[in-house]
């Protein structure tokens, strides 16, 4: 084994899609709609592989289908509010994961440092790793909140002079997730004005992942990090089109940023995957050019989704409260946490191990009640873990039909 390897072995979605599919079991684990895609987006796909156009089976530019990248550099200059050139400042990856991996591969070195804001998307700390970087963490801490109220995922925040503390003259980039998984989080202009001033002062690039932009709620904005003053010229934008269309499965993903960067990401991708299915890419260049020519629109599919998502949001939160568990609120993503502290007197006792709480919790969840959440202590860095081994993770981006069966096991269970 490389040494590179060393301590990234292990993987929750690994271990946790396995047991969802082992047991029967009603899924809030991963993160997957479980409801089909839009038509418009389907027949995109069919049109592609069984079109005239049979180039579309073959090889196409490196880089990104040229449909594609074109669609891209427009709707997102749109919202950049700046001119994007679809050769040099979009690249088409392997859904976000690999936009995520090139980040690193091509821009950190060894001896440099990665801030991650915990609790994070858990590949980011491996990744960091494999590119011989040093992942240092800095933690969104709770306010507290009056009693009687729901804790929303606004109530986490940074705190300034400990986020300023971890900047050093190795800081290479920071990654930020808005909206966040796991905590739907949506940062706040002011929250990333403070991220950018520090990237200025110590000259810091930022990875900022955005795959879940269009899902926000209660009528929240998503600020695009690259739209800030100064902040084009230093952050790799990163989407997702699985979860823009509900195609989780299609593994179709970009980065946009300033060709300076995104040069040394198309040289590890021309070295290593060259390029991505072309039928793929091919559907969502169509899927969004109609969402081009919708923006804003009650047709748009990405007014529609969010709106969808936000009652499911609700129900969910209302089963959970009714459950005895405490939700947190999340403003945006496909994601809530839980506190399910109420239940530990009722467990019987678990078996002892160095395994965190909260994974043992699910695991005895998904045998004896057949309900699936992710562990939180999955999204913490080692010393952090067995503090938030009290909240687990439950996707909402699901049938309602689904989200009943969970309120019904629920309503069981007390
Ligand atoms: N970033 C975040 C925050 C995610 O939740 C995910 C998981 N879907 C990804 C990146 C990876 O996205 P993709 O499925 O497009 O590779
Ligand atoms: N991003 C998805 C989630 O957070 C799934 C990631 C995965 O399955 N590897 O649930």
């Amino acid at each position: 084994q490389a040494r590179r390897l060393e301590g990234v072995d292990k993987n929750v979605w690994v271990e946790f899609v396995k047991l969802a599919a082992t047991y029967p079991t009603v899924n809030l684990g991963q993160g997957f709609p479980d409801f089909s895609p839009p038509d418009f987006v389907k027949e995109a796909f069919v049109k592609a592989v069984s079109g005239e156009n049979t180039k579309l089976h073959q090889y196409t530019r490196a880089f990104g289908h040229p449909v594609l990248v074109t669609i891209l550099a427009r709707f997102f200059g749109k919202l950049l509010g700046r001119e994007l050139d679809p050769m040099t400042n979009v690249l088409v990856t392997v859904g976000a994961y690999q936009a995520l991996f090139y980040c690193f591969q091509a821009l950190v070195d060894e001896g440099d440092e990665v801030i991650i804001i915990e609790p994070y998307f858990d590949c980011y700390e491996p990744m960091v790793k494999m590119a011989g970087g040093t992942p240092v963490f800095v933690q969104l801490r709770q306010k507290v909140v009056e009693a009687g109220k729901l804790m929303s995922s606004r109530d986490w925040q940074l705190e300034p002079a400990e986020l300023a503390s971890r900047f050093t003259e190795r800081t290479k980039a920071i990654v930020l997730n808005s909206p966040h998984n796991p905590l739907g989080k949506v940062f706040s202009r002011e929250e990333m004005e403070l991220i950018a001033d520090l990237c200025v002062k110590h000259d810091v690039l930022c990875f900022s992942d955005e795959v879940y932009e269009w899902l926000v709620y209660d009528g929240k904005e998503h600020v695009r990090f690259a739209s800030l003053p100064g902040m084009w010229d230093r952050t790799i934008t990163i989407g997702s089109a699985g979860k823009t269309f509900s195609v989780t499965g299609w593994k179709v993903g970009w980065t946009l940023g300033p060709d300076r960067l995104l040069k040394h990401l198309r040289t590890v991708h021309q070295n290593s995957v060259y390029h991505c299915a072309t039928a793929a890419q091919e559907a969502v260049a169509q899927a969004f050019q109609r969402e081009f020519d919708n923006y804003g629109k009650p047709d748009s599919y990405f007014v529609q989704l969010a709106q969808e998502l936000e009652q499911k949001r609700d129900f969910l939160v209302q089963s959970l409260v009714a459950g005895g568990m405490k939700p947190i609120v999340p403003e945006g993503s496909y994601f809530l946490l839980a506190d399910f502290s109420k239940f530990k007197s009722d467990l019987p006792d678990l078996p002892d191990s160095d395994e965190p709480y909260d994974s043992r919790f699910i695991k005895w969840m998904i045998k004896n009640k057949g309900l699936v959440a992710i562990p939180v202590s999955a999204f913490y860095s080692n010393s952090q873990k067995r503090n938030y081994d009290h909240l687990i993770r439950f996707c909402f981006v699901k049938e309602d039909a689904t989200l009943k069966a969970a309120e019904v096991i629920l309503q069981q269970w007390r």
